[in-house]
């Protein structure tokens, strides 16, 4: 098979060369290179409009904080005010897509800047609450890169490899929740989601079934996480009973994707 990125040979099976996936962050990203190459990548949602603007005539400009993420990260980095920086991180995971809940079905959009980020704040140690959360969020960032690069046709001792990394990663991650016990019940939950997608699926929704009670907001969350995985692993009558679970007046559009892929609708 020819790599498809640099078209050499590969190993029997695999997409990419072992040149080629060597330092790829997200081998995800490689997969573009896969689509029919004349269609437009705005409908394949991988571009959008962007406006450059300058060159200016004037020495003024100054990087200060403003609406852009790339700036304001930038800034909080070289001043150093890490007081600012859990908000940050936490705001730009919520508008990722990336919730402190981990349910496996979050499509996370393909940033440069989110591995920047992930690269410059995941060593960084801040005191209390806030950074656990926003590192609770970074954790599911490589959860959900476990989750993409499992099905991919890769050398798989570099997919070990790579999987192993990024797994220790929201671990760490996610350890950071042990002083907050109502975000420690959400990480341990998480992990369980990773551990289904790393292959441990029936003991994965035993343990996250022991984290569903006491069946308040985020008991009821750690349940849908519960359903998701059981219609995901085909235990579609299981899946049917804990969605009885569930307050008679639950609503949200997951519940409502759920529900319907149980009764087969989806
Ligand atoms: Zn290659």
């Amino acid at each position: 098979m020819a790599c498809a990125s640099c078209g050499g040979e590969t190993k029997a099976g695999a997409l990419f060369c072992g040149r080629c996936l060597a330092g790829i962050k997200d081998p995800t990203a490689l997969l573009e290179r896969l689509i029919e190459p004349c269609a437009d990548s705005r409908w394949q949602k991988l571009e959008s409009a962007c406006m450059r603007i300058g060159p200016v005539s004037t020495s003024d400009l100054a990087m200060v904080p403003g609406p852009d993420r790339a700036v304001i990260f930038r800034a909080i980095l070289d001043r150093g005010v890490r007081s600012l920086l859990p908000g940050f991180v936490e705001e730009y995971l919520e508008g990722s897509g990336v919730g402190v809940h981990l349910f496996g079905d979050e499509l996370v959009p393909r940033r440069q800047l989110l591995w920047l980020v992930l690269d410059s704040a995941e060593g960084i140690e801040v005191e209390g609450e806030p950074w656990a959360r926003a590192s609770v969020r970074m954790g599911n960032v490589h959860a959900l890169l476990v989750k993409a690069v499992f099905p991919l046709s890769l050398d798989p001792e570099w997919l070990v490899e790579f999987i192993r990394l990024h797994s220790a990663s929201a671990t760490a991650l996610y350890a950071r929740a042990k002083p907050f016990p109502d975000l420690l019940r959400i990480a341990a939950s998480n992990i369980q989601v990773m551990n289904f997608y790393l292959g441990k699926r029936d003991s994965a929704i035993a343990e996250l079934d022991k984290l569903v009670t006491p069946l308040d907001e985020e008991g009821e969350r750690i349940l849908l996480k519960e359903i998701g995985l059981l219609l995901e692993a085909d235990r579609r009558q299981e899946a049917a009973v804990a969605l009885k679970r569930l307050p008679i007046g639950a609503k949200g559009f997951r519940l409502e994707r759920l529900r319907a892929r149980a009764e087969g609708k989806r």
